[in-house]
């Protein structure tokens, strides 16, 4: 009989993590900062190139002016680009936010998704992909970010881009086939908030030590698990 054996990466991947807290400290959101799935979707939705903070504000002036999301979803296109001057492209979140809750509200009567919390996360996230404007790194926020604090993982473009270097995604994979590469190797003691964490250093290894066009790698915190870096100091 074959034994199966763990995944090398997914040690690697413990390592990586206790390298990145050893140097960062622990990154923790407080459950009281947990948001709404719906506020946690027009977030993303609206936050393509965007600094975090910037989005956030955006989406908590939406918020404050309409009040609801059902009321966000009846405003005029041309007044939420307005509001959504601050985010990068305007124009572009405005349409898609439009589009995105005037889906929902046909799907479910309401702006709502408080049916997804009796869905397997999976086809939670299968159901979110189809709204217009929804992609996989939002999916994963809903599921993971929001109050629904499922185990999903957030990936972003530090977070693919540290991976990639690091060997343990493949070099060219998208947004979702890296999230479908890390998940089945996962330290299985992970909980969500370990997920969440664990996507918050990675953004902060790719801001500090590996941007996309320098990589500090003498002084990066996870240099003996990275294949790139091993490469470039060992030429
Ligand atoms: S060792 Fe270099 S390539 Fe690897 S993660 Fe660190 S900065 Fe990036």
């Amino acid at each position: 009989m074959q034994l199966l054996l763990d995944d090398p990466r997914t040690d690697q991947l413990r390592r990586v993590h206790a390298g990145l807290i050893g140097c960062f400290g622990r990154i923790i959101r407080p459950p009281d900062k947990r948001r709404t799935p719906e506020w946690t979707l027009v977030q993303g939705v609206i936050g393509a190139q965007t600094k975090t903070a910037i989005s956030n504000a955006s989406t908590d002036a939406l918020l404050a002016r309409f009040g609801t999301w059902d009321a966000v979803a009846d405003v005029p296109v041309e007044e939420l680009e307005a509001m959504l001057a601050a985010q990068s492209f305007p124009r572009v979140a405005a349409e898609r936010l439009s589009a995105c809750l005037k889906a929902i509200r046909k799907q479910r009567g309401s702006v709502t998704l408080a049916h997804l919390s009796n869905l397997p996360t999976p086809e939670a996230m299968a159901w979110l992909e189809i709204l217009p404007g929804v992609a996989r790194k939002n999916s994963a926020g809903v599921m993971n970010a929001s109050t629904f604090n499922r185990k999903a993982m957030v990936i972003d473009g530090h977070h693919r881009r540290t991976m990639q270097r690091i060997g343990i995604v493949a070099e060219k994979a998208d947004t979702a086939k890296t999230y479908d590469t890390l998940m089945p190797i996962l330290p299985e003691e992970w909980s969500a908030a370990d997920m969440d964490e664990h996507h918050l250093l990675l953004k902060k290894l790719g801001q500090r030590f590996c941007k996309p066009r320098s990589m500090d790698c003498p002084n990066c915190p996870v240099l003996a698990d990275c294949r790139t870096g091993s490469a470039r100091l060992n030429r």
